[in-house]
């Protein structure tokens, strides 16, 4: 009775969930899977001693913005701290794209378009190239559409993980007032950004997250920078204790202690590289370059590959759409399990091969 008084956009969204992994190698999520370095839990743990807990936090999260304003070079009154990324990238939709288009680069980060939904937005996609690059003509002609609110482009993308080079997004930004989004929450694993062009670009936001390459993602903890204006309207429809007492602390605790992690991306950027070849040198599958953390692959019957690795308790990511038909992806976790995932996944493979020469003959059903 009740979904006849709400939106259509509403009515047809599903309620997000993720399976579950206890006891599992859990490669599905992007995670930063290295165990949380015990010297920053133990100094978290003894700051938060003096924290009260019956105080809001603060709304502007003064303190950590200073953080993030060392690390990321870029003015603390710049930058806008939100409960994940994923808050920002609602509000941006909210404040930008309301009753007009979003641009969303697809396949992409499925998220974009169920914040656009969310707030109202008209979510468009702009299909990408053959090699997942972005059609910067299909772009340049939608920027020109009277109802363009937001693009959104996610470097390096998720899940193909391609980036898109400064000069398209400077391009693009020469040709449209319409507010453009780089979401960098990937940013760690590649070294580019965007960032150089906010101080030119008033339109450009670019996004970033502790999710993943910092392993904060069960803290909820992201930013954008952007130019002062931008931040002005962000901060008019921000919630004001977004981002809560025990997550600021954590956060900056972290960022104090961000040479440890620098170290983990740099093994993790190595790893990826050794699970790129071996994923190579695998009859049948197609590995994607990868400029984050994860790597996506093509190989027959995706699915099937999908539940014999649940079978070996490995999860890892079903993409296979219409758009990546026969995908999967996987994070870069652990040197370990990096090393078990490809085990297991050569002789799934390997056991195919051998079924699939005995089909030819008269053993079809053993
Ligand atoms: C994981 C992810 C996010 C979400 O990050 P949070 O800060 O945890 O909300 C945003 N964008 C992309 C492309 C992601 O893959």
């Amino acid at each position: 009775m009740l979904q006849g008084r709400i939106r259509k956009q509403i009515r047809e969204l599903v309620p997000y969930d993720i399976p579950e992994y206890s006891g599992m190698i859990k490669l599905d999520a992007n995670e930063n899977n290295y165990d949380f370095p015990s010297e920053v839990r133990e100094r978290i743990f003894s700051l938060v001693n003096g924290q009260t807990f019956t105080r809001y936090p603060d709304p502007k999260a003064a303190s950590l913005r200073e953080h993030l304003a060392d690390y990321a070079d870029f003015p603390a009154s710049q930058i806008l701290v939100g409960n994940g990324s994923d808050e920002l990238i609602q509000n941006l939709m909210l404040a930008f794209a309301m009753h007009k288009k979003a641009f969303i680069t697809t396949p992409t980060f499925g998220m974009y378009r169920i914040h656009a939904e969310i707030a109202g937005a008209i979510p468009v996609a702009i299909p990408r190239k053959k090699k997942y690059q972005v059609d910067t003509d299909a772009i340049l002609e939608a920027a020109m559409d009277p109802e363009a609110g937001i693009l959104i482009l996610c470097s390096p993308n998720n899940p193909t993980g391609n980036i898109v080079s400064l000069e398209t997004v400077e391009v693009i930004l020469k040709n449209t007032d319409m507010i453009v989004v780089v979401d960098e929450a990937y940013y760690e694993f590649c070294g580019q950004t965007a960032a150089q062009l906010l101080h030119k670009y008033p339109q450009l936001v670019v996004l970033r997250s502790l999710s993943k390459a910092f392993g904060l993602a069960g803290l909820r903890v992201g930013y954008m920078l952007a130019g002062a204006e931008v931040t002005g309207i962000m901060n008019r429809i921000k919630q004001p204790f977004n981002v809560n007492v025990f997550s600021q602390l954590a956060a900056k605790v972290l960022l104090e202690s961000r040479s440890i992690f620098e170290t983990q991306i740099q093994e993790i950027c190595a790893s990826r590289a050794e699970l790129h070849a071996a994923l190579e040198g695998m009859p049948g599958l197609k590995p994607f370059s990868s400029a984050a953390n994860f790597i996506m692959f093509q190989v027959e019957g995706a699915a099937s590959v999908y539940e014999e690795l649940l079978n070996h308790n490995i999860l890892i990511r079903l993409l296979d759409s219409p758009e990546l038909p026969d995908c999967l992806r996987v994070s870069v976790g652990k040197p370990e399990e990096n090393r078990v995932f490809v085990q297991v996944l050569e002789k799934i493979l390997r056991r195919r091969e051998s079924y699939g020469k005995k089909g030819e003959g008269v053993q079809e059903n053993q």
